[in-house]
């Protein structure tokens, strides 16, 4: 057992309380208060340090170690994996103890993880994203006729392609036969492929619905890729419940997602890195070409969802080398929203998303004691949460520190 003493304990809410004590035992919390006694646990001084909740992005793609996605697709999976493995540690060791793989992740380094092999956060999978011919996932250029499966079979390959309503179903069940926690769908045009403007809808109303239904017949939710207004409009009327990016969304759209219990995944930090490194890492010229259509509307987005009610979770979405800026969704975010929101984001609001409230993004008993020890006031100064973890004095996961510089 473990007790942490003297902590300035931040747990979701808009202050944070000094002079707190949070006892781990095994992997799980056991108790939080202000005084409690154990003469058998190992006692830890954090000094008046802050003590939060490990921290979760819910929008990662753990297999996209290079920018262009369809040479990311034709890597070696040997070599892909040993990469999954890189970003994954230097995740934990940036405070991200969870993670939602929005494409590409596989049950496998799930297992990998469980077993040891790896370091890094837990993970909540969706397999592969689901696209339709000419869609966000379809990553052949306009002259490229060879048949796609030619890159889905590889695990470096974020999605697959399934059209019609008997395709799409076929594809849910074996994402989530092969483990997948819930279902990805391309519902709008994207940046990174190279034959769907941004304004493209993907799928049809009724491939939408068939994979709400699939999912929810195996107890879970579709998470959707989206952009435009009306591609987020159709996407909450046909029943997707995580609404990834939303940079074009109106604020009467954000009100009727909030009131269908939505919620939103922005992931800003992706477009500013692309706009300022894109090019030089090998992004298509098709692909640069698109940043700005979702990039200029992005802060805007926050402050629309905001006022319309509806929760948003951290993500960021980052590809190949731009991994490192993973943490500076954090100062992006607080140039409009208060400090205290964004770590929500990244904390209560992304535990809701994925489903494990009371689990992880939180401080109490029976949560994973999955923590971490910042030195300063992220309330004051969310940069602390930037630098690759250089503010972060300790990292606990699953009750084990992955870091520990406290003594
Ligand atoms: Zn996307
Ligand atoms: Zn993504």
């Amino acid at each position: 057992m473990i007790l942490f003493e003297n902590a300035r304990l931040w747990n979701g809410l808009d202050e944070a309380e000094p002079g707190m004590s949070v006892l781990v035992e095994g992997e799980t919390i056991r108790e939080v208060g202000r005084t409690i006694a154990s003469a058998a646990a190992q006692h830890v001084d954090l000094g008046g340090r802050t003590l939060m909740p490990g921290l979760i992005d819910a929008h990662v793609h753990l297999v996209a170690s290079s920018t262009n996605l369809a040479a990311n697709a034709l890597l070696p999976d040997a070599v892909v994996a040993f990469r999954a493995g890189k970003l994954m540690r230097e995740m934990l060791m940036r405070g991200f103890t969870t993670v939602r793989d929005l494409g590409g992740a596989t049950l496998g380094l799930k297992l990998a993880w469980e077993e040891g092999l790896i370091e890094g956060p837990r993970m909540s999978l969706c397999g592969k994203a689901l696209s339709q011919t000419g869609g966000h996932a379809d990553l052949r250029p306009r002259l490229d006729a060879r048949d796609y499966g030619f890159f889905e079979s590889r695990l470096g390959s974020l999605g697959r392609i399934a059209d019609g309503v008997d395709a799409v179903r076929r594809a849910c069940r074996e994402e989530i036969r092969a483990g997948a926690d819930y279902i990805k769908l391309m519902a709008n045009g994207g940046v990174a492929s190279p034959s769907d403007p941004i304004a493209f809808l993907g799928y049809s109303e009724s491939e939408l619905r068939a994979a709400v239904e699939e999912a929810s017949m195996a107890q879970t939710y579709v998470a959707a890729h989206l952009y435009t207004d009306d591609g987020i409009a159709r996407a909450v009327r046909c029943g997707i419940r995580s609404l990834e990016h939303c940079n074009l969304i109106t604020v009467e759209t954000a009100r009727a997602a909030a009131e269908a219990g939505c919620i939103a995944c922005p992931t800003l930090v992706t477009y500013q890195a692309l706009k300022e490194e894109g090019a030089s890492l090998g992004l298509g010229p098709e692909s640069v070409a698109k940043i700005d259509d979702v990039r200029l509307a992005g802060l805007e987005s926050l402050e629309k969802m905001r006022s319309a009610g509806l929760t948003m979770a951290f993500g960021t979405d980052l590809l190949g080398p731009m991994h490192r800026r993973q943490s500076e969704e954090f100062t992006i975010r607080g140039q409009v929203l208060p400090a205290a929101e964004v770590l929500r984001s990244a904390t209560v609001h992304a535990a809701k998303l994925l489903r494990q409230e009371g689990r992880i993004g939180c401080i109490a008993p029976g949560a994973w004691a999955d923590m971490i020890v910042v030195d300063g006031d992220p309330l004051a100064d969310l940069s602390l949460l930037t630098g690759q973890g250089r503010h972060l004095a300790a990292i606990m996961q699953g009750g084990r520190f992955v870091k520990n510089e406290l003594a």
